[in-house]
């Protein structure tokens, strides 16, 4: 068992103005440990929070500057927990911070560079690298990947996404069962066997939660994502298992209401914008606290999900994510002061092991098998499962003479083959029944006394015996036992079946977080969602892009262009194209070198054989004996060989790199043109509202919207968004919304009258009719020239 306290660590994003320098501070104290002083500035000192303090001083295992890299964090931080996971322990990494912190830059990655991947990618690779080289123990790798919004869960892997919308699915549930095991119901859990499947679910996960995100409402500042990877491990022959399970965790961002007092001050109570973040702390206060006994896990979802990794059974770290930016001083001291509660937290980590009945089953049944050969060689007969007639006679004559012998000292000889003694046995109490003799105390304890007296000729049959006997009660235990677990499993398939429209109160069936894959999924998801392989994953991408581009008309085609040619995300399409095409020509020139090298070394391998026959043919035809001396040239031709090996190997590390990375560029590209898409369709329908609002467009230009639209501006409207209904806003686009556009002056609006075609705004539907898209993209080139007169 590893006792732990949770890990708390720092991570602070890179400003993007330079007068933000000055508001914190990085010092060690005398054990190094580093703390993190936030000051406050001083025109924000009066209004915030009561007490006047000036700075806050915050300890961290380790705190993470600007400037730490992807991989610095993936050393320090991840590869410890993988190490864990590896060694059968639990691991839990959780990302904690406000809203464009870098929870998703830290967990996932960013969006652009392959140098940007994060931890989950990172820790694929690395754990995927580490089971390739261990090949004396047996591996299984699960991914699943569950998304919490609004306290209901969501399987982001399930392959009906793509048909069905997301309130459609059923949704994935919680429960505990009499041990207080928590199960989770409709998370399906995917085999991958390599680290590109393992990496293609992620993608698939992270555009499935992507599509469902309108943009009423940016979910993925409000909802939480646990990737989770189970790895079973077992060695050859033996029948325990190992059970490990990583999650890790993008929390909902942690930003809070505050609550205005008069003029404007903030008060210090401010509520979480997220009710689970809330519960969560709640659960995080109650385990900081001694003497608590109850922790109130049950509140909601997520602190359910991670209750073993909240002062449980795993090894967890947290990471507080931080953008020191003034306007964000009183939430950084918020994830700061959270962290130090967290940090609090005692948890115990034990392996995981478990028996396998099945295994077992076969286990002893060889070993039954060997037993009973070895009891053949000592016997010298081989035994088979009964008696055969003619030794059963032989048995009865035996029997009948010993009792009618009248000598007291005669002896009953059957040998040592236990099956001839039961049946001697089972013969005489049938005798005794049959004939009811009288005195049957004194010929029964005759026959006992005469059995007990029967010396055992072997030590070693009678330890056979024994060990036979105990191997077979084992076996009928097992089999019990599976046939409960078997009958446990029906009833939770049937169970499932019954309530799967419910969200977040199922009560029933056993569906283990983390064993027997195939178990988890739902009795209607049939077991085809383990056979998607690679190339399903991504043609499931690849489907959505275009099933959506043949669906356009060829007016909104044109728009798609004109979008696209100024869409910032384009230019990093574009971008990781180029990226692409240069690592595509590397690999190709790569492989070549390597088939080069190849042939170079077979060549060298030919060559070297050819010298060192002709040396013997040499000493042969000379008749010396081979030269002491070192032939130099074949000396050369080896050290040659070395060398061209050496070359090969390196070229092949970097061959399998590049590999990856392009599959993970392709992923990216991939993710990329579906945003991209998404987005112009929400563009689309916001021009055809505006153009249905304001036909005949006298004063279009006043609802013009600039686009592309930066990340800056799409986070502002988010968050003006963020603040409306949302508990419908799950739906799949096109949903046009309200949002305030940018006033401009109306004096080019004559011009833009003759430009656009008329027509009666209530007949504009948003989507579909083609002679509507044309108008729609009228509307659009005209506001465009418009703009570029303007300019
Ligand atoms: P969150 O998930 O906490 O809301 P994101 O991870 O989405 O925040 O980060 C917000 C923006 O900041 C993204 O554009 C991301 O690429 C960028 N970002 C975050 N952290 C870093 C970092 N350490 N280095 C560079 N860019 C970062
Ligand atoms: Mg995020």
């Amino acid at each position: 068992m590893v006792k732990q306290t949770i890990q708390i660590f720092a991570r602070v994003k890179p400003t993007v103005r330079k007068q933000q320098q000055g508001i914190y501070s990085i010092d060690e104290d005398e054990k190094l440990t580093p703390s993190l002083e936030i000051i406050v500035p001083h025109d924000l000192a009066d209004g915030f929070v009561n007490n006047k303090r000036e700075s806050y001083k915050f300890k961290f295992q380790r705190i993470f500057d600007q400037g730490a890299n992807q991989e610095t964090i993936f050393e320090n931080i991840a590869k410890p927990v993988a190490e864990s996971v590896l060694a059968g322990y639990n691991g839990t990494i959780f990302a904690y911070g406000q809203t464009g912190s870098g929870k998703t830059f830290t967990i996932t990655g960013g969006a652009e560079r392959y140098s940007d991947r994060g931890i989950i990618p990172r820790t694929l690779s690395y754990i995927f690298e580490q089971l390739q080289k261990d090949s004396s123990t047996i591996y299984t790798t699960r991914i699943s990947y569950l998304e919490i919004y609004n306290e209901c869960g969501y399987d982001l892997l399930d392959p009906r996404h793509e048909a069905s919308s997301l309130e459609d699915l059923p949704k994935v549930t919680v429960f505990e069962d009499p041990d207080q095991n928590i199960h989770l119901k409709n998370l399906s859990l995917h085999q991958a066997a390599t680290e590109e499947e393992a990496l293609n679910l992620l993608f698939l996960g992270d555009t499935n939660r992507m599509i469902a995100e309108t943009p009423m409402n940016q979910a993925s500042t409000r909802s939480h994502c646990i990737f989770s990877i189970h790895l079973s491990s077992k060695e050859p022959g033996s029948a325990t298992v190992r059970h490990a399970k990583l999650h890790l965790v993008d929390l909902a961002g942690s930003e809070r209401v505050a609550k205005t007092g008069v003029g404007g001050q903030l008060l210090t109570e401010a509520k979480y914008i997220n009710l689970s973040l809330h519960y969560l702390e709640q659960v995080i206060i109650a385990l900081s606290e001694k003497h608590r006994s109850h922790i109130p896990y049950r509140n909601s979802m997520m602190t359910s999900v991670l209750r073993d990794s909240l002062g449980g059974n795993c090894m967890t770290t947290m990471i507080a994510t931080l953008s020191l930016e003034k306007r964000n001083i009183d939430e950084s001291i918020s994830t700061c002061r959270f962290a130090q509660r967290v940090a609090l937290i005692k948890n115990e980590a034990v392996l995981n092991e478990e028996i396998d009945p099945r295994l077992m089953i076969i286990r002893l049944q060889k070993e039954i098998q060997e037993l009973k050969d070895e009891l053949a060689i000592v016997t010298g007969e081989q035994r088979t499962e009964a008696l055969t007639d003619a030794e059963l006679l032989e048995l009865e004559k035996l029997i009948t003479s010993f009792l009618e012998d009248q000598d007291p000292e005669s002896r009953l000889e059957v040998g040592t083959d236990m099956r001839k003694i039961h049946h001697c046995f089972h013969y005489l109490k049938k005798l005794l029944n049959d004939k009811k003799i009288h005195g049957k105390s004194t010929v029964s304890s005759e026959i006992k006394d005469q059995d007990c007296q029967e010396p055992l000729k072997e030590e070693e049959y009678k330890k056979l015996r024994d060990l036979l006997q105990q191997r077979d009660n084992e076996i009928n235990i097992l089999v019990n036992m599976l046939k409960k677990e078997k009958k446990k499993a029906q009833d939770a398939l049937h169970s499932s079946g019954m309530d799967r429209s419910e969200c977040g109160h199922s009560q029933s069936s056993p569906f283990h977080l983390g064993t027997e894959g195939l178990r988890t999924l739902p009795s209607s998801a049939p077991t085809q969602v383990q056979d998607v392989n690679t190339f399903g994953y991504r043609s499931s991408l690849l489907h959505r892009k275009t099933v959506m581009r043949e669906e356009m008309s060829l007016g909104r085609q044109e728009a798609f262009e004109i979008f696209k040619r100024d869409h910032a995300d384009s230019v990093t399409i574009e971008d990781n194209k180029q990226i692409l095409k240069q690592r595509f020509s590397e690999a190709k020139a790569l492989g070549e070198s390597i088939n080069e090298t190849r042939s170079k070394i077979g060549r060298l391998k030919e060559e070297i054989t050819q010298r060192h026959m002709q040396q013997v043919a040499l000493g042969i035809s000379e008749n010396v004996a081979m030269p002491s001396m070192p032939d130099l040239l074949e000396e050369k031709l080896r050290s040659q060989l070395e060398e061209e090996k050496i070359r090969y190997k390196m070229m092949f590390t970097r061959l399998k790199a590049l590999k990856v990375e392009i599959e993970h560029l392709q992923l990216l590209m991939d993710k990329a043109k579906v945003k991209l898409q998404k987005e112009f369709e929400a563009w689309w329908a916001e021009e055809a509202t505006s153009l249905q609002v304001n036909s005949p467009a006298v004063n279009s230009l006043n609802h013009m919207k600039p686009f592309p639209q930066t990340p800056e501006s799409q986070r502002e409207r988010s968050q003006l968004l963020c603040n409306q209904s949302d508990v419908n806003a799950r739906k799949i686009l096109p949903s046009p919304c309200p949002i305030p556009h940018s006033r401009e002056p109306s004096s080019t609006s004559a011009s833009l009258e003759d430009s656009i075609p008329e027509k009666p705004a209530s007949s504009i539907p948003l989507t579909g009719d083609s002679q509507t898209d044309s108008d729609i993209l009228a509307f659009i080139k005209a506001r465009q020239s418009i703009l570029q007169k303007k300019r």
